[in-house]
């Protein structure tokens, strides 16, 4: 029997002990538990549903780039349906695996990235994207003034 962390329902607002729980989750299950532990922020940005951010730190003048001081945000602007806010969650920890890994991709949803992506749908039966459509609804959600013009 499989303990199931994220159980679905229609919509939601997410919470960072949720978004901690799907992180765990998927770690051990897409990642082999390799990710390490990550802050989580919430945002109320309207220009995306999840971001990944670091700095790029060389440590000496010729040395290697180190990706470090890693945030994992995810948007709490919108009442969003639960498996949109997980797949949201799974396509940040591609990025943040590629990059806390110094990964080369061709671009940002590159072949590495799409790689991965396809995995995970695949063995977890996800839907996760490169990109999400919003509803009508959704956007005057997030652009109320645009909305009431
Ligand atoms: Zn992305």
């Amino acid at each position: 029997m499989s303990i199931v962390l994220c159980p679905l329902s229609f919509s939601m607002f997410p919470t960072i002990p949720y978004i901690q729980s799907c992180f765990d989750e998927y770690n051990a299950r897409f990642f082999a538990s390799s990710l390490p532990p990550i802050p989580i922020k919430l945002s109320n940005a309207r220009t995306f549903l999840g971001k990944v951010t670091f700095t790029r730190r060389r440590s000496w003048l010729f040395g290697p780039v180190r990706n470090e001081n890693f945030v994992l945000r995810i948007n709490t602007r919108l009442d969003l349906p639960e498996e949109l806010v997980q797949d949201t969650i799974l396509h940040e920890m591609i990025h943040y695996y590629i990059a806390l890994n110094h990964l080369r991709d061709t671009s940002t949803h590159g072949r590495l990235f799409r790689q991965h992506m396809k995995r995970i749908n695949d063995e977890g039966n996800r839907h996760i994207s490169i990109s999400y459509r919003l509803s009508k609804e959704q956007i005057a959600a997030l652009y109320p003034e645009r909305a009431s013009n």
